[in-house]
């Protein structure tokens, strides 16, 4: 996958069956699905893939637990259905994780054996593991951190993990493996229509700062939080369809939180459901729910939501963590769709919600990760249906395989190959070799240190410090695939660090 291969095939394009706008989990699920269906597809993302809400979840594959206890159970059974294939057509990104919710009293102890008993039945053929009831002993064996004072024992369940912003790049390349032109650092500006139906998307290469138009039979708009700019841009008069809702993670140690089993708190004092998730040798804990106002790229966390989820970690567990002990805080926004009868923004569907507009503008918002296969699927369904485009073939995504694992592993051994210095460590503390920088830059469309080191590897998820610290390793690597001078690797250096920053506590 090559930017300046993709930005030529842009300008030979005479017209794309479907344009979408937004390249995180959804419009990513999108182009793998139009591109395999045969349909010429273009995607455009304004930053990098999965730079919004799509490479800050909990990192779960799961049919959401929660969502049970509303008795939502088609949601459920749906979710879970999309869990079983994406393990299965992507398994080196996924993986199966035990969790254990910790209960404290024999009512709690009956009350989610049954509903997580349920919960793998709902997964039929695709359950990944049986439920089992624990009592206190068994509990502290797979928990040892856990806080043992008033616990009664506790119920073990599966769900699965995954790497969010890596599945975003293995789907990029699936699409473009699949014909898609998919593309980076492109912003859609402006329709373009005839008689009131949008015949085009105008376009802004925002690093080049060139202009294109392109022709296109139907647009997708898959753009998160940012739905609302998008249909505004389309009809300025578009009643307001997302409430975004901030979710903060904290990353710790591993030496707080041992062993391999997750915890999973269903309801906290305000409702809310807390994890602590062993994810790449650290531990995640989240999340808050909080409504905001104001849609940032990079939303910063509150004072509060902080001082709450280290409150609730320590409350559980023997730790006694404090901001110090905190490696780094990522914030995503979730992109509820607007009730208007609700005032807490954790009772939103968090179902998908599909709008065609007049101009025949698809609209897709809600949802989650794990059913970002489903949403791609449905917003072409309608695509096609609106802009009557004869059908091609059905949809295949249910089976198909996603990513290049092989062909990657191979590349980064040629690298090294030609080059044996560039299998060498970039941080002492890390896996990360400088051969990975070299392949993320050639083949996976990383244009930025930020694209590397948050998104291609993910150390600045996991570890702020050590991620700044690895800068100048990644920024001249970088400069040299990219034939750029000794003033892009500093500009890259202030604004890599000025961002880290705000991962910091301290
Ligand atoms: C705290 C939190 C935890 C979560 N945990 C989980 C979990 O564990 N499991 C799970 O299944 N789900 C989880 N979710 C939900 C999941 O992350 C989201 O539903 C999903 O990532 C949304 O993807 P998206 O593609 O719709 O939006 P996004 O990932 O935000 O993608 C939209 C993209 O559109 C781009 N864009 C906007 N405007 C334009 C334009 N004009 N031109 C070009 N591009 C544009 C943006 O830059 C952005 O990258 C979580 C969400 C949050 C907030």
């Amino acid at each position: 996958m090559n930017r300046d291969a993709m930005l030529a095939q842009l300008k030979e394009q005479q017209i794309f069956d479907i344009v979408i706008i937004g390249g995180g989990a959804t419009g990513l699920g999108a182009a793998v699905d139009a591109a395999s269906r045969g349909y010429r597809t273009l995607l455009i993302e304004q930053y990098d893939f999965g730079k919004g809400t799509s490479s800050r979840s909990t990192k779960l594959v799961h049919g959401g637990v929660r969502y049970l206890a509303q008795g939502n159970i088609k949601l459920v059974k749906e979710a879970l259905r999309e869990r079983g294939w994406l393990l299965k057509n992507a398994p080196h990104l996924t993986s199966v994780q035990p969790f254990i919710v910790p209960v404290f009293s024999w009512w709690e102890k009956i009350y989610y054996s049954v509903g997580l008993k349920m919960y793998d039945l709902l997964a039929g053929k695709l359950s990944l593991g049986n439920t089992l009831i624990l009592n206190k002993k068994e509990t502290l064996a797979y928990l040892p951190s856990i806080n043992p004072q008033k616990l009664v024992g506790g119920i073990l369940y599966y769900d699965g993990q995954f790497n969010d912003s890596a599945l975003c790049t293995s789907l990029a390349i699936t699409a473009a493996k699949h014909g898609a032109v998919i593309l980076n650092y492109v912003k859609a500006t402006g329709f373009i229509k005839e008689k009131e139906i949008i015949t085009g998307v105008e376009l802004e290469d925002t690093l080049a700062n060139d202009q294109y138009a392109v022709k296109a039979k139907s647009v997708i708009n898959a753009t998160g939080v940012f739905t609302d700019a998008i249909l505004h841009m389309d009809q300025p008069t578009h009643e307001l369809l997302v409430t975004p809702s901030q979710g903060i993670h904290l990353v710790i140690d591993a030496s707080h939180f041992k062993g391999n089993h997750a915890m999973m708190i269903p309801k906290t004092d305000d409702g809310r459901v807390l994890f602590a998730v062993p994810w790449q040798h650290k531990i995640v804990v989240g999340t808050t729910d909080t409504p905001i106002h104001v849609i940032d790229i990079e939303p910063k966390p509150l004072a509060e939501e902080i001082e709450f989820v280290i409150e609730h970690f320590n409350r559980y567990t023997n730790a006694s963590i404090t901001r110090q002990d905190v490696k780094t805080v990522f914030v995503g926004l979730r992109p509820l769709v607007k009730s208007n009868n609700i005032g807490s923004t954790a009772l939103l569907s968090r179902d998908h919600t599909l709008v065609v507009s007049p101009s025949r503008l698809v609209t897709i918002t809600g949802g989650k990760w794990t059913t970002y296969r489903k949403m791609g699927q449905d917003a072409v369904d309608n695509a096609i249906f609106v802009s009557k485009q004869t059908h091609k073939n059905a949809c295949r995504t249910q089976t198909l395989a996603i990513g290049n694992e092989l062909e990657k592993q191979r590349a980064i051994e040629s690298i090294i190959k030609d080059c044996p210095a560039l299998a060498e460590l970039l941080h002492p503390q890390y896996p990360y070799i400088k051969a990975e920088v070299v392949y993320a830059t050639r083949y996976e469309m990383a244009i930025t240190v930020e694209d590397f080191l948050a998104r291609r590897i993910r150390l600045l998820f996991l570890d702020a410090k050590a991620a700044i610290e690895m800068i100048d390793l990644v920024a001249v690597l970088m400069a040299n695939e990219l034939h750029k001078d000794s003033n892009w690797v500093l500009s890259q250096k202030h604004s890599f660090e000025t961002l880290a920053q705000q991962y910091l506590l301290t």
